[in-house]
């Protein structure tokens, strides 16, 4: 029987920590999420999951198998809670998706993956202001959650499974973890979003440059609308830079979240409101359904970005002068995808931690 402790509180963590406890709850004794910032907490910008769109939308690249694997697994998992989880903020709804002709199909199309699929019509595209010579449109059934509900359904989740939860100071350093605790945990599953790396510095210094935010902005309006909407490619006059695009989504309450902007390396935290204006012009050409826009919210929050994408893999770390070897399960870095592969991920972290926990040294069949 083993402690576990899992770092952080976004969407990673709580998705790992839930995972765990219904997944290896025989191996585990003790099980204890600690995080400086916990679902309802809006005090730093390191924090990412409250602010997300958040819908399903895969963008893995074809090539992406793991991600892929991640992505497919989750779709499936939101589907079925959309259905048997009524307090868990999501819900199901249509998306029309328009992209570029030249870019090809995303492998969920191409493979019929995602369900109800259906092409649009060029009349639709037209009516849209896009051109069928250059736009594909497809719909298919998705999910949009409200992170604030589904973060806090996964919190009550974890207690109902027997596990613990504690609000500690930000930590500097992921070996701090055996002093916040009082013992050398058997297992650490760090899941620090964009501060994954830097909380390495001692142990595995290659980490420390390789995170980035990629900023984000959305708006909130409270008109609803009956389906989701992405452009990833808009017509020149709607997107006066190359990272912005439109996405709206409405929510399970009411109301949307509006957004499309992609901003790489940005650390900025101000809401930009040129880029606020090009967003509802943008959603008055393209979606004639919404006959106004009344924002009552605009923010910004940063996506956990990562060279190499999300580090999901097990690490041995000594600690000499604690004569004790820590083992860490990574899963940080995930960028705009936290929420859409969380169940995959959380499935790799397990299948790592069951090696651990059980003992065993085999792990090449650790990936999904
Ligand atoms: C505008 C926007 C729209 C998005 N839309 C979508 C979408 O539609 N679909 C989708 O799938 N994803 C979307 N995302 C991405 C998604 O929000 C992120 O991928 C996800 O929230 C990352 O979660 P995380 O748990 O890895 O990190 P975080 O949510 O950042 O959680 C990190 C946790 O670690 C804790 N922590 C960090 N450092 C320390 C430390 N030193 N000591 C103690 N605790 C620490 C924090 O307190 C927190 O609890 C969007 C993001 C943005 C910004």
């Amino acid at each position: 029987m083993s402690r576990v402790v899992v770092l952080g509180a976004g969407v990673s963590g709580l998705t790992s920590a839930l995972t765990l406890l219904r997944l290896s709850r025989d191996d585990i004794q003790e099980l204890t999420v600690l995080a400086c910032e916990y679902p309802g907490d809006a005090h730093t910008g390191e924090y990412t999951s409250p602010w997300a769109g958040a819908n399903w939308h895969s963008f893995a690249a074809h090539s992406d198998l793991d991600q892929i694997r991640r992505d497919k697994y989750t779709y499936t998992k939101f589907l079925q809670l959309a259905e048997d989880a009524h307090t868990a903020g999501i819900k199901k709804f249509p998306i029309k998706t328009f992209s570029a002709k030249n870019k090809g199909l995303p492998w969920y199309i191409e493979q019929k993956f995602v369900e109800d699929i259906v092409f649009l019509s060029d009349k639709e595209l037209l009516e849209r202001k896009l051109d069928p010579r250059k736009h594909v449109g497809y719909e298919f059934t998705t999910i949009t959650l409200t992170p604030i509900v589904y973060n806090s359904y996964l919190l009550t989740n974890i207690k109902q499974s027997g596990g613990r939860c504690k609000k500690i100071k930000k930590l500097n350093a992921i070996e701090d973890v055996v002093d916040v605790m009082g013992y050398v945990p058997d297992l650490v599953i760090n899941c620090t979003g964009l501060n994954g790396g830097k909380l390495l510095k001692n142990l595995e210094p290659s980490e420390l440059q390789k995170n980035y935010p990629v900023k984000g902005q959305i708006l909130q309006i409270y008109e609803d609308l009956p389906f989701q909407m992405i452009i990833d490619d808009l017509p020149a006059e709607d997107k006066p830079s190359q990272d912005q695009f439109l996405n709206v989504f409405p929510r399970q309450e009411g109301g949307c979240v509006v957004g499309g902007i992609f901003l790489k390396g940005d650390w900025s935290t101000e809401v930009d409101e040129n880029l606020s204006a090009n967003f509802l012009r943008a959603v008055k050409n393209h979606i004639p359904e919404l006959k106004s826009t009344t924002v009552y919210n605009a923010y910004t929050a940063f996506r956990p970005g990562r060279e190499g994408g999300v580090r999901i893999e097990l690490s041995k770390y000594d600690l000499p002068e604690k004569k004790a070897t820590l083992q860490v399960i990574h899963n940080y870095g995930i960028g705009g995808a936290g929420y859409q592969s969380s169940y995959g991920s959380a499935l790799e972290v397990c299948s790592y931690a069951r090696k651990v926990l059980s003992g065993s040294k085999e792990l090449s069949s650790c990936k999904l």
